[in-house]
């Protein structure tokens, strides 16, 4: 169960979300917990949780060990930094800041490289899903991505089927559509990395998830988990996704 905080909260904020959420998860361990704050927050972030099973993320990274890229933070920065995982093209990275596949795709590698689990974000436009272009476009930017990765990189990293529709706009997937889709994902993982792969990738859904409509998601067996924007910010909130 992740959280992608997006561009909310700062320092002083994030500590208190932590002075609140870290009781209302000390018994759930039956899942891994993942918060994805901005950079800025990543000391307090980690810092907080500290001896706790809260993992801390980054929402994004740049594919370069170091150089003159102004503005970007590496994978070996966000490791020393004390993150485990990291978002790779998340629909706003590719809407406003034009990531594509190919970015995509060198990203992951270099999360990889540095011991940061990789969590790749695809999904369908609603005109591509109204042009029954779904399968087309999640099969390009689910391939497209892990192009070139090793069996051994692929079983590292996560994927979060994401439809771009359904992002913050309280219109969730019903649970089928959300199937669909990660049935269709998981079958171009079992085309290129085999069957045990392709069954044990991890495959979260995001857009809209919220405390009432956890639990029929997770009841789909194609979901292993999910990707939570707006409901992560709030600690019960996240708190009752968390323990659904
Ligand atoms: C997200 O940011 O990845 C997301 C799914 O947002 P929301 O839950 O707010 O739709």
């Amino acid at each position: 169960m992740a959280g992608n905080w997006k561009m909310y909260k700062t320092p002083s904020e994030t500590g208190a979300f932590f002075d609140k959420f870290k009781p209302l998860v000390a018994a759930s361990t039956h899942c891994e917990i993942v918060i994805c704050p901005p950079f800025v927050d990543l000391p307090a972030a980690i810092d907080a949780c500290h001896g706790t099973h809260i993992q801390i993320g980054g929402q994004n990274l740049f594919w370069a060990k170091e150089g003159a890229y102004t503005g970007e933070i590496s994978a070996a920065m966000l490791k020393a930094a004390g993150s485990k995982w990291v978002i790779v093209a998340h629909s706003e990275r590719r809407q406003y800041f034009g990531e594509t596949e190919e970015s995509a795709n060198k990203k992951i590698a270099a999360a990889l490289e540095s011991g940061l689990t990789p969590i790749y974000c695809v999904g369908e436009k609603m005109h591509e899903r109204e042009s029954g272009k779904t399968h087309q476009v999640i099969e390009t930017q689910c391939i497209g991505g892990v192009t070139n990765l090793t069996p051994e990189q692929f079983s590292k990293i996560v994927i979060a089927y994401e439809p771009v529709w359904a992002i913050g706009t309280g219109k969730v997937a019903t649970p089928e559509i959300a199937a669909d889709a990660h049935r269709c994902i998981r079958e171009q993982l079992r085309k290129k990395f085999g069957p045990d792969a392709a069954a044990s990738c991890r495959i979260l859904y995001g857009g809209s998830v919220k405390p009432d409509n956890i639990r029929s998601l997770m009841a789909q067996p194609e979901i292993d988990g999910a990707l939570v924007g707006g409901a992560s910010l709030e600690p019960a909130s996240f708190a009752s996704i968390v323990n659904f």
